[in-house]
């Protein structure tokens, strides 16, 4: 067996736009990491052809008692590292600590379930159910009454305000799509607009973590959502790494900011 490659965002992408359902079972599966890091994950079994499931590092697993099978090779996530570059730096021999920086780098150090044997249980995972308001308050948004006069717009974002249309056909798609523009740094404020975005790149990376919070969440709207990003790189447009990486991001804050502590789990109890 080949030494699996590191997966890139594009792609991930792309797999998490083509295959309906891929995006809720990442985030069902893997809800301890980031969205990035869950889509990862899940390709990478899926690649392989390996049941997804509880994914811990080798440590954890023998910590609770099962050990991972011979010949496995490791599934692969985005993590930060604290490096220190090699070339010191001429004049400034005595501020070391002050060199290093933080970079984010694929680490091959997890197993799934499936990759490990064992008698030892492991616990269900608990998926916090998601609210709105503590959303938005997490976030620093506010959301303003809608005030446009064209019927056909269903939202808008200005600075760190949203405001949707009563007549939205698809609300919840538009609160996500709004909230994108604002993380994303779409927005006017204080000159920190990404002129330097395409208007057709701004919208389908808005309408790309629009999707991915839909789906994460099991909210109606995912396919109009799915249409428009399709359309958007069918036309033979290649989505750019970093357009995709800020995308999972964004969608990761804004599942991350409305998250009740209290779970689905302990409320069904
Ligand atoms: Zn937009």
């Amino acid at each position: 067996m080949t030494k699996p490659s590191n997966p890139r965002w594009s792609e991930l992408l792309i797999e998490a736009v083509e295959q309906p359902g891929l995006i809720l079972e990442a985030y069902s599966r893997f809800h301890g990491f980031s969205l990035g890091n869950q889509i990862a994950a899940l390709c990478q079994c899926l690649g392989r052809k390996i049941q997804p499931g509880p994914i811990a590092t080798l440590r954890k697993w023998n910590e609770l008692g099962r050990s991972v099978k011979a010949g496995q090779h490791a599934i692969s996530l985005c993590m930060p590292v604290t490096v220190t570059p090699t070339t010191p730096r001429k004049s400034t021999p005595t501020c070391k600590d002050d060199d290093s920086i933080t970079i984010f780098m694929w680490k091959p150090r997890w197993f799934v379930l499936a990759q490990t044997d064992g008698d030892a249980e492991v616990p269900p995972l608990e998926i916090p159910s998601w609210d709105k308001a503590t959303a938005l308050e997490s976030l620093g948004i506010q959301e303003v009454a809608f005030t446009h006069p064209d019927g056909n717009v269903q939202g808008y974002a200005e600075r760190r305000t949203i405001a949707i249309s009563p007549l939205a056909q698809l609300p919840a798609k538009t609160l996500f799509h709004e909230l994108a523009h604002i993380q994303l740094g779409h927005v006017a404020e204080r000159g920190t607009d990404r002129t330097d975005l395409p208007k057709n790149l701004t919208e389908a990376e808005a309408e790309a973590v629009a999707l991915l919070c839909l789906e994460a969440l099991s909210l109606p709207g995912a396919e109009y959502a799915r249409g428009y990003i399709q359309s958007w790189y069918g036309r033979g447009t290649p989505i750019p790494d970093p357009s995709a990486q800020r995308i999972f991001k964004a969608a990761n804050r804004i599942l991350r900011a409305g998250e009740l502590k209290e779970s689905r789990h302990e409320r069904a109890a």
